[in-house]
């Protein structure tokens, strides 16, 4: 199966080595998808499948001709939509004020968490990723 673009999140684990996550999935149906039955029905079995392991997928329409601008907002929205990039944002843990590190659950829902237990053996509360304002590496955020 082919994707145009895949965007991954790069986390860091506890021994310090990388992990890429994909957490974006981007076709970009030009004009040899156009409307014919076979591409509409391959883009929404690639978004099913997807969806099946908690992943998006971003479907930008280039048939038309638009400005650049237009474009850029539109790949811009899209990547704001389903990445939460939040690697330069330190949140502390409120029970042991310790860095958290963003992580994924068995839903692929991002959270805040550790990967350690705290002083007193037990693993401190995630924090909902959506309960911390995001911020986006390379992508102007608004009042910044
Ligand atoms: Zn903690």
């Amino acid at each position: 199966m082919h994707f145009d673009f895949v965007i991954f999140e790069q986390l860091f684990t506890d021994k310090m080595s990388i992990m890429l996550f994909p957490v974006l999935f981007i076709e970009v149906n030009g004009s040899s998808h156009e409307e014919t039955t076979e591409a509409i029905e391959r883009d929404e079995f690639k978004q099913k499948l997807l969806e099946q392991f908690g992943y998006k997928l971003a479907i930008i329409d280039a048939t038309k001709t638009i400005p650049d601008e237009e474009l850029e907002q539109m790949v811009v929205k899209n990547i704001k939509d389903a990445v939460p990039s939040r690697k330069d944002y330190i949140v502390h843990c409120p029970v042991c004020k310790k860095p958290m590190i963003v992580k994924k659950n068995k839903n692929h829902e991002y959270f805040y968490g550790h990967e350690f237990k705290n002083s007193e053996g037990k693993y401190c509360p995630g924090i909902n990723i959506s309960d911390i304002a995001p911020l986006y590496d390379g992508i102007p955020v608004e009042g910044k």
